[in-house]
């Protein structure tokens, strides 16, 4: 990783899901590592670890929706969907969203925090369902929480712990250039969306106002380049929004991009937030412009809406709670947490001098 990290054994064992086997064995000693880590993931749904709290659980008929509170008193949402083949989980890796898609809520309020590794680990250990797969889709840009995302996955895919399969992973992102870069040289073979929902610059930066500095043309090259260099078929997610990006010339030029490439194209139904200036497209018009991109030589699948009775359009539930006047609550929630932490260290501190760690920074 490219940031030094230091933190101590006492971080180690009041927050455990946040630090991947290398950093408890730096820090703890290999034989502490491995009985602490066996330890906690042994059972980590019974975990006494825990710092996310279940707040809320929607159920609908084959998607469910949890709103966990963090130790600050800020909210996420984690959405669980079953499919034919098992269940995903679609986590947050953000609190708010700094990029403020139209037609999403979670960005509503701008952006309010980077979510640690151990918050994202902990939605996967703590839905009810047990998952096969886990997208990163939910509250945030996972690209612009880079090293935390990344970290989370080596946690995640760790042979010793949750064994999470690589091939089971997705992440799904908007498209920051110098990520991408990045994420084209790690050695994860994850697989990758790019939420497109344009073909040309001027409507791009309409629907995705705060990604402008990026050329979409350069975009669209990083993402094959992607599945060129880890021989991955690229999803791209399209989001249709009829009289913006349903014209011929958009067939044209999502034809031209992705025609003969390893590619599948996404076509989405937007979910109704509070946003009033765009339309949802009724089935014959997805139809339609699914018809006229098989035409041009695209594979295309309608992604079919799920969740919309219990609102699982991303950050449609919690975006009022996260509110900035909820501060006052904010700072409340932050000095009880203070005085939980501290007392929650005192007793970790007991339980390390029985595990006899060696306490020392340790860097990666
Ligand atoms: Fe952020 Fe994703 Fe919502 Fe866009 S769609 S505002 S990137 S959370």
């Amino acid at each position: 990783m490219s940031h030094i990290n230091r933190f101590t054994a006492e971080d180690i064992y009041n927050d455990p899901f946040g630090y991947t086997y290398e950093e408890y064995s730096t820090v703890l000693g290999e034989n502490a590592a491995s009985d602490f880590y066996g330890n906690i993931y042994s059972s980590p749904k019974k975990s006494k670890y825990k710092t996310i709290k279940s707040k809320e659980v929607l159920r609908g008929r084959d998607t469910n929706k949890y709103v966990f509170e963090l130790s600050d008193g800020y909210c996420i949402e984690t959405v669980c969907i079953k499919r034919r083949t098992g269940t995903t989980v679609c986590v947050s890796t953000m609190v708010g969203c700094p990029v403020g898609c139209v037609f999403c809520a979670s960005g509503e309020n701008g952006f309010i925090r980077n979510l640690t590794p151990s918050e994202i680990v902990q939605q996967v250990i703590f839905v009810e369902e047990k998952v096969n797969r886990i997208v990163y889709m939910g509250m945030g840009e996972p690209l612009l929480n880079y090293d935390n995302v990344i970290k989370s996955i080596h946690i995640l895919r760790d042979r010793r712990g949750l064994d999470f399969p690589t091939d089971g992973i997705t992440i799904s992102t908007v498209g920051p250039l110098n990520q991408l870069k990045k994420l084209r040289e790690e050695h994860l073979k994850i697989h990758l969306t790019l939420s497109l929902h344009a073909t040309n610059q001027t409507t791009r930066n309409r629907v995705l106002p705060h990604m402008k500095s990026y050329r979409i043309e350069d975009i669209v090259e990083s993402v094959l380049d992607y599945s060129e260099r880890h021989n991955r078929m690229v999803t791209i997610a399209y989001l249709l929004i009829p009289g913006v990006n349903d014209h011929m010339s958009d067939v044209k030029q999502l034809g031209k991009w992705f025609r003969n490439k390893n590619v599948l194209i996404n076509l989405l139904q937007y979910n109704e937030t509070n946003y009033q200036g765009i339309r949802r497209p009724n089935k014959q018009e997805l139809v339609a412009f699914r018809d006229k991109l098989n035409n041009v030589g695209l594979t295309v699948k309608i992604r079919e809406s799920r969740g919309g009775k219990i609102k699982a359009a991303c950050g449609q539930l919690v975006s009022k709670r996260n509110k900035r006047s909820d501060n006052q609550q904010h700072k409340n929630k932050m000095s009880s947490n203070r005085s939980y932490k501290t007392q929650h260290i005192a007793k970790t501190k007991t339980n390390s001098k029985k595990n006899n760690p060696k306490k020392h920074a340790a860097s990666n």
